[in-house]
């Protein structure tokens, strides 16, 4: 449990370059939380690393989805449980309700893992025969049942499910049986179909356990009886949940309320919370921030999504927390936590990731929340510091390529913080107008289903009017992040004062981001805020203003995942000179050690000055400063300044400056 986020992907998959890349980023810091105040990335991380070691215990390859169970749509799921701690015994019967969608069926695949022992099965009440293969258990249907048919399929089953998605665990001496089932684990210890893009429409969750349990799970709690030795607890949703999102937690909690009222009006709804005996206490605090959390967030995206239900919190062993629907599992009571998982409610249950592919829908989203949260409660200023603890500034891709690779799936960098900079970003490039009103959209289309990134991204894109596909294809599919060197002038024409604003995209690992770029112009007569659109290696822009330029400032606001440096890059070359052939410069290799070699090519005899500056725009080392005549040039830099001494690792930039026009090219040392 304490894996650090950080350090969750295989070393392996991180090039050298790449590693040196993240480290020199990640000492060029671009926002700071609050003096003196925790990083608040301690929930995240452990909810993440719990995931993901959870998942990765697991070890499955994937939803092995069958082709059968493309064939019919789940309606409905009755779980009827009996746990007895002290054996750990698991006895249940599980009843699906099933109608066909396609083909006629004559057999009805569900995954139940191999441990758990099958004792009977039916289909329509009549003993039915069945077979097992690996985690998959299929049941003889009766008949071929053919589409638009429903069919209800039982089976009796038990045995030990504890291990990675189910544990007998004890707290102060008393026992705490939970569930945590993402991404792969309902069928370890209850009969299902296992995937995200079939949501039964309503579960009822009845679970017997020894007198003096109290047992919660997903929905309403319908009755409560009392059997002498036992008690039964029968809970129903009546909303769609997808099967990683059913639950159990189990333990002699206290039991307390809180209500919360529906924006439209009408009856309130209880936010019910089980907590251990000995937290009573402590959680009031920040438990008390749950309801106006839920009034902020159905303010923002729509009414809480199952407010004919409830919300709650059931307190279980592991770190951080887990989104159960309409009944969250929580292993700590802190606010960032409290708010990261009652978003989840809206994105990641309302609307589930349709496969683990696509998992910043649930994590980018709730740890985008997070800050959202703070803005709300704290302002503008605080969000912003917020988002700018959560940035990530190393490698890899957001999209998860390889759902087997389970710290890749709960990546706490990319999963989580970089996935909230998505979120966070998008807002900034559509304005608040349209992402909200996107976000509306989002969720009617897809409320109480599953999404991929090109669905979420189409409506944005509808919403909006704006062509998002560069924008999700570099941020989702892509490494890294935009790299900005600026420079500018102010020239003097008929009509006034003109600024020329240069930008170079210096990053290594990641081709040019195509972003509207923010550009904040201070001048003696006032501040200039434009927006400029900036999508190759070099561009320069004109930009009227009114006075004499006293600053300027990219993306001053913090919209976009970037570094930003103001060095030296006007050349000879102004914006207003005659074209001539511009001056070529390479190197290799790239990254290099213990030397590169440097070719220039320049198109008319002259000076030029060749010249390695660091990403601070510090001269390190000149390699040529005189005359040369046309042509193809080569130097040598051994990654040492002018005085000899070798210099760090980390990214530096060549700096060509020719009468004909400049050149810049980023390299890499790796020692
Ligand atoms: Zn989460």
């Amino acid at each position: 449990m304490s894996r650090h986020a950080g350090s969750a992907r295989p070393a392996a998959g991180i090039t050298a370059s790449s590693a040196l890349l993240f480290a020199l980023l990640a000492s060029l810091p671009i926002g700071s939380y609050g003096a003196g105040e925790p990083v608040p990335t301690e929930h995240r991380r452990l909810e993440a690393a719990t995931k993901a070691r959870l998942a990765a215990a697991a070890g499955r390859v994937d939803a092995q989805k069958t082709a059968g169970q493309d064939l019919y749509d789940v309606l409905h799921y009755d779980l009827d449980l009996t746990l007895a701690p002290a054996s750990h015994l698991l006895t249940g019967q599980v009843a699906t309700t099933a109608r066909i969608v396609d083909a006629p069926l004559s057999a009805l695949d569900l995954d139940l893992k191999s441990t758990m022992a099958v004792t009977a099965a039916t289909c329509g009440g009549a003993p039915a025969a069945w077979t097992r293969s690996g985690d998959v258990l299929t049941v003889t249907l009766d008949r071929a049942y053919v589409p638009g048919e429903t069919v209800v399929v039982s089976v009796a089953y038990h045995g030990d499910p504890a291990g990675d998605y189910f544990g007998w665990s004890s707290v102060g001496g008393q026992p705490m049986i939970w569930t945590l089932s993402e991404p792969f684990g309902s069928r370890d210890w209850w009969p299902c179909k296992d995937l995200n893009t079939d949501k039964a429409d309503s579960v009822d969750v009845r679970v017997t356990v020894p007198d003096g349990l109290i047992a919660a799970s997903n929905g309403l709690l319908a009755s409560e009886v009392d059997n002498g030795a036992t008690r039964t607890f029968l809970w129903r949703t009546r909303y769609p949940i997808v099967p990683y999102l059913v639950s159990l937690a189990i333990h002699p909690y206290t039991r307390f309320s809180h209500w919360y009222a529906p924006l439209a009006g009408g009856d309130p709804m209880e936010v019910q919370y089980f907590v251990y005996p000995s937290h009573y206490e402590a959680v009031q605090t920040n438990y008390a921030k749950t309801v106006p959390m839920i009034t902020a967030f159905a303010q923002a995206f729509g009414e809480y999504p199952f407010v004919r239900e409830k919300y709650g919190h059931a307190e279980f062993v592991w770190g951080g927390g887990m989104e159960h629907q309409t009944l969250t599992s929580l292993g700590g009571y802190g606010e960032d936590l409290i708010s990261h998982e009652l978003a989840h409610q809206w994105w990641g249950d309302m609307i589930t990731c349709a496969d683990f592919h696509h998992i910043w829908l649930n994590e980018g989203f709730a740890t985008w929340c997070e800050a959202y949260w703070k803005e709300r409660t704290a302002g503008v200023a605080t969000y912003r510091a917020y988002m700018n603890a959560a940035a990530y500034l190393g490698p890899g891709t957001i999209y998860v390529e390889d759902t087997s690779d389970f710290w890749g799936i709960f990546d706490g960098n990319l999963s989580y913080n970089k996935g909230s900079w998505v979120v966070h970003m998008l807002r900034g490039v559509l304005g608040d107008a349209d992402f909200f009103a996107g976000l509306t959209a989002y969720r009617d289309r897809y409320a109480y289903g599953s999404a991929t990134t090109e669905q979420f991204r189409d409506v944005m894109e509808e919403v909006s009017g704006r062509d998002l596909d560069a924008f999700f294809q570099q941020w989702i599919y892509g490494d890294y992040h935009p790299v900005y060197f600026y420079d500018w002038e102010t020239t003097a024409h008929d009509a006034g004062l003109e600024l020329n604003l240069a930008v170079t995209q210096a990053q290594v690992g990641a081709g040019p981001f195509a972003m509207p770029l923010p550009v904040r112009v201070t001048t003696v007569a006032g501040v200039v805020d434009t927006v400029v659109w900036n999508d190759v290696a070099r561009q320069s822009y004109r930009i009227a203003v009114p006075g004499a330029v006293t600053a300027v400032a990219l993306d001053p606001d913090g919209w976009i995942l970037c570094e930003k440096a103001a060095v030296p890059l006007m050349g000879t070359a102004a914006p207003d000179a005659p074209p001539a052939a511009p001056p070529r410069l390479a190197c290799a290799p790239n990254p290099f050690n213990p030397e590169t070699e440097v070719a220039i090519v320049t198109s008319a005899a002259g000076r030029v000055d060749l010249a390695v500056h660091d990403v601070a725009g510090r001269l390190i080392a000149s390699l040529c400063a005189g005359d040369l005549p046309a042509g193809e040039h080569r130097f040598r830099w051994r990654g040492r300044d002018d005085a000899g001494r070798a210099v760090a690792s980390g990214t530096y930039y060549l700096r060509l400056r020719t009468p004909a026009g400049s050149a810049l090219r980023p390299v890499a040392l790796v020692r």
